[in-house]
């Protein structure tokens, strides 16, 4: 039996593991595109919205793509708008400035992860917090979800628990974890001594310098530094200066990314590059407080679902090259619905075609490049071919940037498997005996 609307699954039929964008992006795009099974859904999440979410909450406009198209206006959350994107090496690089829209929207991810929430709450579904998963068993007919508040069974469960989630491990014993080193530190705005700024300016800094005043006169408008003048220590990444805000103040977001895709290099410790970098730019490591998380990037050769279990977002693998995963997750999010509702639709929870079609998907095609770039660029660690890239290659850098980089997600997600059917899909026996009725009718 369909519940209704307003009711509660007693017992889901779609259990997603973790309210995160790609556990809340998966839902909400169920309820777009298949709102009978919405009904059947309920989110699992340790925490309790708006949770803290170490990030430093860039947003691509692939995520306000997804955003848009499922009726969302993002701009209604906290933000802070970066007018200009400049990446740097050794003082060369170039800067993206697009002339009508903002190249990055920056969100403190308590406050875009909640709104995110209500949004899927809003649509009737429900948000089970401070339930924490601690086993997830597939069985042919079944899931077994085992948690610290009792035992879930549901038709399909999607792990969208992140990267420490557990879903992975439990579906996937054996599978190796890639996973990338991020440490991030939020900072006042200005720096603390101007005079250090100053004397040691080179002229990544220098010409830091002169776009600082900018944003320092309206704090809503600024320029997301990335710097990747440590991929000759070894560092596979960057460091990066987000102007932010916390609860309405300008701040900035300063953090160090290696995607650590040879973890057997010899590599100096990213603290220290971290703190020689914001040194140079006036701010001091050692008064704020330094916070690390892992993310688990995707590789092509991954597995991303068993039968009746599949892989989303961050749990599933996200982007080597520059560890943005928020518009990834977002995008995770519609491939799972999709695949949730064509399991429905022809009554097959096998999944085995998850893979391949994310791998044709406008994000599939972005991951595996950027995961192609990642372990070409980030080899060729010598300065002076950074160097050669960064000052002659710049317009082939911009070329494959905007190809491989950006506006994946206009694609979209074309609902190819018919909702209408997918509605009346119900658990595997209802069909059957629905079917079996029609047949003797
Ligand atoms: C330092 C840092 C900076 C970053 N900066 C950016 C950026 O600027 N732009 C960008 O696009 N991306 C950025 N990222 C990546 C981005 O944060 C992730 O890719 C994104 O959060 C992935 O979303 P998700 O929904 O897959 O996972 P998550 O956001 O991690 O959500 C997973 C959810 O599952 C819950 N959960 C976990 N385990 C359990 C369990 N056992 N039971 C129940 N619930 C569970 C968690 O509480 C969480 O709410 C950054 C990451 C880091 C670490």
């Amino acid at each position: 039996m369909v519940p209704m609307p307003d009711q509660i699954p007693s017992k889901p039929d779609i259990l997603i593991l973790g309210a995160g964008p790609a556990g809340l992006s998966t839902a909400l795009h169920l309820a777009r595109g298949y709102p009978a099974l919405a009904k059947r859904v309920l989110i699992l999440e340790k925490a309790h919205h708006p949770r803290p979410k170490l990030c430093a909450g860039g947003l691509v406009i692939d995520a306000e793509t997804i955003l848009q198209r499922l009726g969302l206006d993002v701009s209604t959350v906290p933000h802070v708008d970066a007018s200009a994107a400049h990446y740097d090496f050794e003082g060369r690089g170039f800067t993206i400035r697009p002339r009508k829209q903002h190249v990055l929207r920056i969100i403190r991810r308590d406050e875009f992860d909640a709104w995110l929430a209500g949004k899927v709450r809003s649509r009737g579904m429900e948000i089970r917090e401070g339930v924490t998963v601690k086993n997830v068993q597939p069985h042919e007919d079944h899931v077994i979800v085992e948690t610290d508040a009792g035992t879930f069974s549901a038709q399909v469960v999607v792990g969208a628990d992140g990267s420490n989630g557990i879903t992975r491990h439990c579906i996937l014993p054996g599978e190796p974890a890639h996973t990338a080193r991020l440490l991030e530190v939020i900072t006042p705005e200005n720096p603390v001594t101007p005079a250090l700024h100053r004397t040691q300016c080179g002229a990544s800094v220098a010409r830091r310098a002169g776009v600082l005043p900018a944003r320092r006169s309206n704090p809503r408008i600024g320029v997301a530094f990335f710097d990747f003048f440590c991929v000759p220590a070894g560092i596979e990444g960057y460091t990066w200066d987000f102007p932010t805000q916390i609860k309405g103040s300008p701040a900035r977001c300063w953090g160090i990314y290696d995607a650590n895709l040879h973890p057997g290099w010899n590599k100096p410790p990213l603290k220290k590059i971290l703190a020689e970098e914001m040194a140079r730019h006036g701010f001091d490591l050692g008064t704020v407080e330094l916070k690390g998380h892992p993310i688990h990037w995707f590789h092509p050769r991954a597995a991303l679902s068993v039968p009746r279990v599949l892989l989303a977002g961050d749990a599933a693998g996200t982007d080597s090259l520059l560890g943005e995963g928020i518009s990834m997750a977002l995008g995770y999010g519609a491939l799972a619905a999709q695949e949730i509702g064509a399991a429905f639709e022809h009554v097959d929870f096998s999944f085995s075609g998850y893979k391949r079609h994310l791998a044709r998907s406008g994000l599939g095609r972005v991951l595996t490049a950027r995961w192609l770039f990642a372990r070409v660029v980030y080899r060729l660690k010598w300065r002076w071919f950074q160097f050669l890239l960064w000052r002659f290659l710049k317009p082939v850098v911009i070329l494959v940037a905007w190809l491989f980089v950006l506006n994946w997600a206009r694609e979209g997600n074309s609902f190819k498997h018919n909702p209408a059917r997918a509605l009346r899909g119900g658990t595997q026996s209802q069909r059957r005996k629905e079917e079996g009725g029609k047949k003797q009718g």
